[in-house]
């Protein structure tokens, strides 16, 4: 019944793998791991080569992950230094930044003498191999720099993303003990300024936070901001006359390189931490399969470093495979709803890779804005964050990609380093709204609620039965909690907190969060599936769904409903969306209350907080927990005074 997109042949011409060489290698990917990784793991330099190439065990009772274990590398002389003979001249990194005016490009020679400094003024400064250094910054080269500096020397970064506040700041510098910060004056975002800097002092005030020696300043607007001495330093003052001469030091593989809070959807945000060899080697296997990288390709991910796509996709994945990535520092709707294909244009971006959440906003405003640009450079698209509805993929298809380029829905979480689930555009015809099939060594499984395991067609919970090189290790400094969350619920096996359907053709789709499944009457369904219906509708711009107490169902169908520009809610239109529904998945799916919204409350990553919509339906407004990753506090005000059940 979903629409299947053949592979393109003329893009299949040219790919890497086709459809029999993934069944191939995915094949033995599966019955041959550690063969299959050791081979893959050659993609790296290493100071010292592997010979373990995994040592894993998932049982809750003696949980250890390891990969290449015995190997040394160097994550930053990976990213630059083996480029430096090839393509020292190509450029690493376009900066695009929120004002259209402002651009510049830095070669992968630049970016290495730059790195090379910032390590050695993190040395003078006390930060040596192991430390925490906390990255706080705007969208800027010199975020990837920081990050890559502390790589160089083993110190382990926390990017906290620019747009949260001292108190988000201040916990998890507090929790991570960090010894230093890198910020910026301000930041600047949709023409408006983000006090930064004041956002660092402020925090710094807050209890636990005093382990920071050092706050290092980048110079992003030049306004005036006070500066404490001794603790605050000027970046560019510090790295005046420091030396561009800093020889990478070998880490071991399994030494952390970076520990980033999940974005707090579910609850209160986890220290993801991730180490050097495996997830290099799965962050530059997946960017180099999945977009179809090439030599010349110019490649976007609209992502910000204070997210683990920024990590994987901006930073660490495109500058180990040599690539040219672009570091936007805008927003989509700035200075107007062009801005992403003005970008695109621009720069002849080739690979563009963004979040359903931005493509929804984008698809509110029409065609037009998008038309205004040719984009004729694009060939692929992606997408990542949240199950894209078929509508919104479709668009995205159509309108963005003028029906010619291919798209491929990634599925993947802070916890696993990189891409699980996702097509490869050469080889895997795709459906919209399915995230499709496993990458290479990825194992996914179905099982219900009490834990058997479910074969062919079936709904259920997500499970990942074995490691991949690209996985978290642990929950910095509450390893407790690693297993709990991950390993406890079906021993054995990584729980991936999703609900999913697996089709007739071995398709995933993912339904949401498992906390966010309904069930109505005994049926499970899923939050995305009815939101993906309503969406559909022409005045629907945005919906969410949430179960509801129901005295005969068990639990009934809330819905909070966005109305496209210039639409009113009204009963009438609740009764449309209603028989559209039920049109559209069948009569167990009808809402039971659509509630109009004139905002969702959203992390600041774009993705809906069901939770807190579900105590809303469930008329419990003071009981709403840590909205402190909200992007907009302000919309939860309206949702709770007109919520439907009181
Ligand atoms: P927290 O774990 O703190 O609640 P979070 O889960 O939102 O935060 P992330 O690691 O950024 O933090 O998000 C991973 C989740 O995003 C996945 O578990 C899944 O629910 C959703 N997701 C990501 N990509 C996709 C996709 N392509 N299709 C469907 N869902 C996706
Ligand atoms: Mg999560």
């Amino acid at each position: 019944m979903s629409k299947v997109y053949p592979v393109d042949p003329a893009f299949a011409a040219k790919a890497r793998l086709r459809k029999a060489d993934y069944e191939k290698l995915y094949a033995e990917s599966i019955k041959d791991p550690e063969g299959f990784w050791g081979r893959i793991g050659e993609r790296l330099d290493w100071a010292k080569k592997p010979s373990r190439i995994r040592d894993v065990s998932f049982d809750p009772k003696d949980l250890h992950i390891r990969w290449y274990d015995d190997g040394q590398l160097n994550v930053s002389a990976n990213c630059l230094d083996r480029h430096l003979a090839t393509r020292g001249d190509k450029t690493a990194i376009i900066f695009e930044g929120d004002d259209p005016a402002e651009s510049r490009r830095i070669s992968y020679r630049e970016l290495h003498a730059e790195v090379c400094k910032f390590a050695n003024t993190l040395k003078h400064l006390g930060i040596s191999k192991g430390d925490r250094v906390a990255i706080y910054m705007p969208m800027v080269p010199e975020a990837a720099v920081a990050m890559l500096a502390c790589a160089r020397i083993g110190a382990v970064h926390s990017v906290v993303f620019g747009g949260f506040s001292p108190d988000s700041l201040a916990g998890r510098i507090a929790d991570s003990a960090a010894k230093l910060v890198v910020t910026a004056d301000e930041g600047v975002r949709g023409g408006k300024r983000i006090p930064l800097k004041a956002n660092v002092d402020a925090a710094l005030e807050r209890p636990g936070t005093n382990s920071v020696e050092t706050v290092i300043v980048v110079r992003r607007t030049g306004a005036a901001v006070p500066m404490q001495s001794p603790r605050d330093r000027y970046y560019h003052a510090l790295m005046e006359g420091q030396s561009a001469d800093c020889p990478p030091e070998p880490m071991e593989a399994e030494h952390p390189l970076f520990i980033l809070y999940t974005s707090g959807s579910t609850g209160k945000p986890k220290g993801v931490l991730h180490t050097s060899g495996g997830y290099l080697v799965y962050v530059s296997f997946t960017h180099e399969l999945v977009f179809d990288v090439r030599d010349d390709d110019v490649y976007w991910c609209t992502a910000d470093v204070g997210w683990v796509t920024g990590h994987s996709y901006v930073v660490y994945g495109p500058l180990a495979n040599g690539a040219t990535t672009v570091m936007f520092d805008g927003v989509p709707n700035y200075p107007d709803f062009s801005r992403f294909w003005q970008v695109v244009d621009k720069h002849k971006v080739t690979l563009f890779y963004t979040a359903p959440t931005a493509i929804r906003a984008l698809m509110r405003e029409g065609e037009a804005p998008v038309k205004k640009f040719s984009r004729a450079s694009l060939r692929l698209l992606g997408s990542v964050g949240e199950p894209i509805n078929p509508e919104a993929w479709e668009w995205y298809h159509r309108v963005v990609g003028d029906d010619r380029c291919p798209i491929v829905d990634t599925w993947w979480q802070t916890e696993t380093g990189g891409i699980l689930i996702t097509p490869l555009a050469g080889a895997i015809d795709t459906k919209p709204g399915s995230a499709t099939l496993p990458f290479f060594g990825v194992k996914p499984a179905v099982v219900d609620a009490s834990g058997t395991l479910l074969e062919g067609a079936a709904e259920g919970n997500l499970l990942i039965t074995d490691s991949w090189p690209g996985q978290m290790r642990t929950v910095y400094g509450d390893h407790q909690r690693f297993i709990d969350t991950y390993f406890k619920a079906y021993p054995g096996n990584y729980f991936t907190g999703d609900g999913v359907r697996r089709d007739e053709d071995g398709y995933y789709w993912i339904t949401g969060r498992v906390d966010d499944v309904i069930n109505v009457s005994g049926h499970r369904i899923g939050t995305a599936e009815v939101e993906s219906a309503l969406v559909a509708h022409p005045k629907v711009a945005e919906a969410a769904v949430v179960g509801c107490p129901h005295e005969i169902k068990g639990q009934g169908i809330y819905a909070y409903v966005t109305l496209v520009a210039g639409e009113q809610g009204s009963d009438d239109l609740r009764k449309e969306l209603v028989a559209w529904v039920r049109k559209e998945i069948g009569p167990i799916a009808t809402p039971d209350y659509i509630q109009w919204a004139p905002g969702l409350p959203k992390t600041r990553s774009g993705k809906i907080m069901r939770r807190i919509l579900r105590k809303i339906g469930e008329n419990l407004p003071d009981q709403l927990g840590d909205i402190s990753t909200l992007a907009d506090p302000g919309v939860v005000k309206n949702l709770v005074d007109e919520r439907l059940i009181r």
